[in-house]
């Protein structure tokens, strides 16, 4: 039988770089060929030989409530038929920033845009503008999306600015970028002692989704927040991946820490291209039209995102909705680590809400440096073996993974099964 994907993936080659619109869909890091997804339902999808697999991606985020979900569906098909774009205001983007204002206290006024790299690129700009500074701190191995200044990485030492991670951005873009280890209190503590009055802000995933799965230490996340308000830095959390993900408050509701910035997307378009950031009014009220900061967007707050992102909003807000998810993400987790030391291999996991992680060793990492560390052809392995098994897990090692409302404890324990069948015949 030929494999369509195999044949999709050619002709995607021909016609868009890597054959691939977003570079982690590519298979580079575990090799082989790209499923080529046909359609979706619940917590299933298929690929183009109509090979079913249990979805742990979930569009790295958004389907938290599976796909397909019909009070979501009837709400992006009435909205369609009301048109696609106006470029004018509407009532239902009120809906949704007073949905999210109710949910998240931290923040005041929202703005809607349509991508976590834009609305995490604004969130900085309105920092540097609020603040009249131009020094930003990130983390290693937390991702704030693909703007220039954020597109960095260590350099040599402590607390030095970074060097840039990508072509095309210039060392004096990233100048004003400083990169720490995450969860490093000392190199914290060395920023803000040497540069503090020039900080605009700390970016951070307070629970990082982009070096698979580590939290902030309780200890780190308070510093964080302490030495920001002792220099009049803002501490921005980049909830793009936990918001509405690790719970229904965020993972400052997790941590119970109020950040001044909170970056906003994934759940919130439930798979349309919707993304937010907000805070305190004052602040919110420095951007155009009111104030100096400016951000645009010809399809921010679109009519049929929002629509989306409402019924998604509505659903999840549900009582016990979190409850079930975490507990379910809780057995998928307790399952494979039972899994794993039934057949003697090193293995550790975590979750929060419906987010999680797994690690080919027995520790739980507190960095990027320590998830590195993970043995790739091991990875590589049990990637493809479940993904033979129809499993579909994130194609790299640093990514974290999620489970969904349609989820069913069958999904859970077939996965389960796979792993053990895997981590058996090692
Ligand atoms: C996904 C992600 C982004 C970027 O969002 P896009 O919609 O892909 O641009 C930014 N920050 C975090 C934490 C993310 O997980």
């Amino acid at each position: 039988m030929t494999d369509q994907n195999d044949l999709l993936f050619e002709r995607a080659r021909a016609v868009i770089p890597g054959g691939v619109n977003s570079p982690v869909r590519a298979f580079k890091a575990v090799g082989g060929t790209p499923r080529f997804i046909q359609r979706a339902q619940g917590a299933y999808f298929w690929d183009a030989n109509d090979k079913r697999y249990i979805d742990y991606i979930g569009s790295w985020g958004p389907m938290i409530l599976g796909h397909g979900h019909p009070a979501v569906v009837e709400a992006v098909q009435k909205a369609v038929l009301e048109g696609f774009s106006y470029g004018a205001p509407t009532e239902r983007e009120i809906e949704l920033a007073e949905a999210i204002l109710a949910l998240v206290p931290s923040m005041e006024m929202v703005r809607l845009v349509s991508s976590g790299t834009e609305a995490a690129m604004s969130a900085l700009r309105l920092a540097r503008g609020a603040t009249g500074r131009k020094t930003i701190v990130k983390f290693e191995g937390c991702y704030h999306g693909h703007a220039d200044a954020l597109l960095v990485k260590a350099g040599s030492g402590l607390a030095t600015f970074g060097n840039p991670t990508s072509a095309g951005v210039p060392p004096e873009v990233v100048q004003h970028t400083l990169v720490l280890e995450y969860n490093n209190l000392q190199q914290l503590e060395e920023a803000f002692a040497l540069h503090g009055k020039d900080i605009a802000c700390l970016m951070i995933e307070a629970i990082a989704g982009n070096m698979n799965f580590v939290r902030a230490t309780p200890a780190f996340a308070k510093r964080c927040r302490e030495l920001c308000t002792q220099h009049g830095a803002l501490l921005i959390f980049d909830e793009v991946m936990t918001g509405f993900r690790v719970g229904l408050h965020g993972a400052q509701g997790v941590l119970g820490i109020t950040p001044d910035l909170t970056v906003l997307g994934k759940v919130i378009g439930g798979g349309m291209p919707l993304a937010a950031f907000g805070g305190p009014r004052a602040i919110m009220e420095q951007l155009a039209p009111l104030g100096p900061v400016y951000q645009a967007g010809t399809l921010s707050g679109n009519p049929v995102a929002t629509a989306c992102g409402l019924a998604t909003l509505k659903e999840i807000s549900k009582p016990g909705f979190y409850e079930a998810l975490a507990k379910k993400t809780r057995t998928l987790v307790d399952g494979l680590k039972a899994a794993a030391a039934a057949e003697g291999q090193p293995f550790n996991a975590d979750s929060e809400g419906g987010m999680f992680g797994f690690f080919l060793m027995n520790e739980l990492p507190q960095n990027y440096a320590t998830v590195m560390t993970t043995d790739n052809a091991q990875f590589n392995a049990l990637f493809h073996g479940l993904l033979d098994r129809g499993v579909y897990i994130a194609p790299a090692l640093y990514e974290a993974g999620f489970v969904s409302a349609a989820h069913s404890e069958d999904d859970i324990a077939a996965t389960i099964a796979a792993a053990r069948d895997i981590f058996r015949k090692r």
